[in-house]
């Protein structure tokens, strides 16, 4: 199935592509990037050949996380092929994109274009794709997972109940479109202090009881932490990290073998 005709071509499985899993949040700024971004790299660290794929448009921020901002070449079947960085196949809208001006367009085009943009990108043989959803559960939402065969999707949320009832929202969406709902990731659980105490600033457990409540896994808690923050703004994710020296790391290590 090619490109073209978008609206009408039913959806189909990526060639070459073993599983396809997205990482989707009902609401922004949880840290749906930084997790897909880190699961990648603990999913390829286990010796799987991954891909991440950066579906936001309005505000891609897999460049940043993996400090790789070329524009990517097309192949011989006008397919693009995706960047490499620390041994993940990686793709963006922000790749395409001209400088940092923002994208302007509407509903039904952002559409088209994801449509386009899923279908034509050069991913060879992987493992694992993992597609770093837009946060919400709208039009795109929808696009995607209707464009491409999703195996499996991971939702993202804070403990805080303005997050927990978006998180709620994105698996009804799964559910609805069968896409298997993989389990829950609580991130932004807790700071630890140098004195060894968990600070719950956003509420103590809130994503493992959401998980009981929506019966559905809980992944993982990932806590609020300032190494995971600062590799997130200089391009090599936390998971890089050795698990023993990072218990953020160690983390992501367990979430990805699961
Ligand atoms: P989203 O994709 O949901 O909008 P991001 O992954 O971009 O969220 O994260 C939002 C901000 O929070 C980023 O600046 C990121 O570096 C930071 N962040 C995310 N998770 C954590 C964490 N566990 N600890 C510290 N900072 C985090």
């Amino acid at each position: 199935a090619a490109g073209g005709m978008s609206g009408s071509v039913g959806k189909s499985s990526i060639p070459g592509v073993k599983r396809i899993i997205a990482v989707a949040s009902g609401k922004g700024g949880v840290g749906k990037s930084t997790v897909s971004a880190n699961l990648a790299v603990a999913l390829a660290a286990s010796g799987a050949k991954v891909g991440l794929c950066d579906c936001d448009l309005y505000g891609p921020s897999v460049a940043q996380m993996f400090g790789v901002d070329e524009k990517p070449m097309a192949n011989e079947h006008d397919e693009i092929i995706p960047l490499e960085a620390h041994g993940l196949k990686l793709m963006s809208m922000g790749f395409l994109l001209d400088d940092r001006s923002p994208v302007i367009v509407r509903g039904p085009m952002a559409t088209r274009y994801t449509q386009q943009f899923l279908r034509q990108v050069a991913w060879g043989d992987l493992d694992y794709l993992v597609l770093d959803l837009p946060p919400g559960t709208g039009d795109i939402q929808l696009t995607i997972v209707q464009t491409v065969t999703v195996d499996g999707s991971v939702i993202v949320t804070t403990p805080q109940e303005v997050a927990l009832i978006d998180a709620r929202k994105a698996v009804s969406m799964f559910a609805k479109v069968n896409v298997p709902i993989l389990g829950l990731i609580e991130n932004m659980a807790w700071f630890e202090g140098d004195d060894g105490k968990r600070y719950p600033i956003f509420g103590k457990d809130g994503g493992v009881r959401e998980a009981e409540y929506m019966n559905v896994p809980l992944l993982g808690q990932i806590p609020i932490d300032i190494e995971t923050r600062e590799r997130g703004d200089s391009g090599a994710p936390v998971a890089l990290v050795s698990p023993e020296k990072s218990k953020v790391s160690a983390a992501f290590h367990e979430v990805a073998a699961k």
